[in-house]
């Protein structure tokens, strides 16, 4: 009862939740519902009262103006209502392709404000799977939950007209019908009941099986498949996928089966009934037979319609809204980034501190970091060294706020970064990282990604500004050679004169990207990785130009490249383990030294 009771809740809440989004988004939405309720509860009258009158006149006064009236109001009216039908779910179906798409945008929106942190987070991810199967697949979304009010809602009134035409003749014919729907509305809800099982079970082969046909088979994996031969693997584990879904599937099949037929015997019995009972009133005179196909069709609309229609359309609504809730679950994770209220300049930037800082990633056992204590000064140049798995990138990804410290405290004038706005925060940083991303967006819009944020005092970027990131981050040449400037998209696959940069074109829109921000705090993760010498070279050149006045947090493997900065940090064994020039670190014949004096010879050895 309590357990009936909650999920009555849920129903309600959920479509309360739903409606209230819809008809913020298309307010007509609602009325058109309102409408398709009416003239789906209205429409099954006309073919159960019409008939009666038509058989009554044949049998009877056989005037044909009367018939003639009679059979053009059934033709016309079940006509217009189905033209009218037609049109009014056209335009339902428009609305909901609509909203359905503003119901992902939020989904989307949702999944970029969520912490960074909590992006890879089991519970999350399967959460966001939930709610993205609970709203497509398995409910049908707004589509499917209008159509179980539209069916219910219709259903109700058209029972009660029903109810009044059959009981009118007999209650034992009532009666019969009920127990029939019954017996059909409890093995619904068994077979309801099994494919909430399938959902309640599926979100991690789900995962795994979108994970497989959305991502291994596009461009990303293309190349290792391709050379390694991957396309078996790929193949195997998607058909041990398969087939655990199939047996889910086979089984809830079976069971929903066996439910299915109790349901249908009942029917039959209580049809028979019907047609023996009304047979036998016809032939003791106390039913007209325009009345005997009155009362069939209505008793034959009260059982195969409005009332299975409402305990059908009621299990169903139920079982959508617990996979619809599933969305509204996702939606109130309470996992958007906290953040403080104070508010920052960029001008107004003076020092990074690193107080004690100590990470381990959410669910490691071990520290990634441990009691750094780092000092940056305004307009100092650091360089980050270590070997790979040292910790550089991790300290990138801390002092961006795209994960909270375990212990200690990152402090930007004085204050906890956890105390800025975000917004405000990230606008002291520029940062090119390691795996950036470029978007399919045009080559302007890549480099000015966050434009509308950092439009700020009116400050205009105009083309001639473009023009001087392009020559700073080296990309002027290859501009020029697109058709479309800087309006040519990165990617070809939404539109043919687009273009695929190449790793060392893409790393320099990447550097361009940062530069065009303007903070004052410039990192770069690796920025030269995928360069090729010269570029390299011209990169390291016009490094002092690029970063100007401005603070840098410069990590590479290229130890030669850490020579012009005032300060290197060598990271290792989850902490700082030299500090120094250059020249101090090379004097203090440690790690760093070691790691130089290999590189060094390993560049001679190569010439
Ligand atoms: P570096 O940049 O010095 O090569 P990283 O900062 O990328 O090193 O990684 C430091 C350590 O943290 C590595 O052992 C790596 O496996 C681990 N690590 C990196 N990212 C994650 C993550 N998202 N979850 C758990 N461990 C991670």
């Amino acid at each position: 009862m309590r357990q009936s009771k909650t999920k009555l809740a849920k129903c309600i809440t959920t479509s309360a939740y739903f409606y209230g989004m819809a008809g913020k988004e298309r307010r007509s939405y609602l009325l058109l519902i309102f409408l398709l309720v009416v003239m789906t509860a209205v429409a099954p009258f006309i073919n159960i009262l019409i008939p009666k009158y038509i058989i009554e006149e044949i049998m009877g006064n056989q005037n044909i103006r009367n018939i003639v009236i009679y059979v053009l109001f059934i033709v016309v009216g079940n006509y217009c209502i189905a033209v009218l039908h037609k049109i009014f779910q056209e335009e339902r179906s428009k609305k909901e392709d609509w909203i359905s798409r503003m119901f992902d945008l939020k989904m989307s929106e949702k999944s970029m404000k969520m912490k960074y942190e909590d992006m890879e987070m089991e519970s999350v991810l399967d959460a966001e799977q939930k709610a993205e199967i609970g709203m497509s697949w398995y409910s049908g979304g707004i589509r499917g939950l209008s159509d179980c009010i539209i069916g219910i809602c219709s259903a109700i009134v058209t029972f009660l007209g029903v109810v009044w035409v059959v009981s009118r003749i007999s209650l034992w014919l009532l009666l019969a019908a009920l127990l029939a729907v019954v017996v059909e509305a409890f093995c619904t809800s068994k077979i309801n009941q099994a494919s909430q099982e399938v959902f309640e079970k599926t979100p991690a082969i789900n995962k795994f099986y979108s994970y497989i046909y959305t991502r291994i088979t596009n461009r990303e994996y293309a190349k290792e498949l391709r050379l390694y031969d991957g396309t078996q693997l790929v193949e195997k584990k998607a058909i041990h996928n398969a087939k655990e879904l199939n047996k889910m599937d086979n089984e809830c099949a079976l069971k929903q089966f066996a439910w299915g037929i109790p349901g249908v015997f009942a029917s039959t019995i209580s049809y028979s009934f019907s047609y023996c009972y009304l047979g036998a009133m016809v032939l003791q005179k106390q039913l007209t037979i325009g009345e005997f196909v009155m009362c069939i069709t209505a008793i034959e609309t009260f059982t195969n319609g409005c009332l299975l229609s409402i305990i059908n359309h009621s299990q169903q609504l139920m079982l959508k809204c617990n996979f619809m809730h599933a969305f509204i679950e996702y939606m109130s994770l309470d996992n958007d980034k906290k953040e403080g209220t104070q508010t920052i300049k960029r001008e107004d930037f003076e020092e990074i501190r690193f107080n004690k800082v100590s990470f381990k990633y959410p669910g490691a056992d071990k520290y990634t970091l441990k009691d750094i204590d780092l000092t940056i000064h305004k307009e100092e140049r650091i360089s980050i060294v270590g070997l790979n798995g040292a910790g550089k990138s991790t300290l990138v990804k801390l002092l961006c706020g795209l994960y909270d410290v375990t212990e200690g405290e990152i402090q930007v004038n004085g204050k906890s970064i956890r105390e800025y706005q975000y917004e405000e925060y990230v606008r002291l940083l520029s940062v090119v990282f390691q795996d950036f991303k470029l978007f399919g967006y045009s080559l302007d819009e890549n480099i000015q990604v966050g434009e509308a944020e950092n439009h700020l005092e009116g400050e205009e970027k105009t083309e001639g500004h473009l023009q001087d990131i392009y020559d700073m981050s080296g990309i002027s040449q290859w501009v020029s050679t697109l058709k479309n400037k800087g309006n040519t998209l990165m990617s070809k696959a939404f539109d043919e004169e687009g273009v695929e940069p190449s790793g060392g074109q893409a790393q320099k829109i990447a550097i361009a990207r940062a530069l065009y921000c303007d903070a004052p705090l410039v990192i770069l993760d690796e920025p030269t990785a995928a360069l090729d010498p010269v570029a390299e070279f011209e990169i390291y050149n016009h490094f002092n130009q690029l970063i100007q006045n401005k603070t840098a947090i410069y990590i590479s493997h290229r130890l030669s490249s850490c020579k012009f900065c005032d300060k290197i940090i060598v990271l290792g064994e989850n902490t700082i383990l030299e500090t120094g020039t250059h020249e101090e670190l090379l004097a203090l014949n440690g790690i760093y030294a070691e790691m130089f004096q290999t590189q060094a010879g390993w560049y001679v050895e190569k010439g």
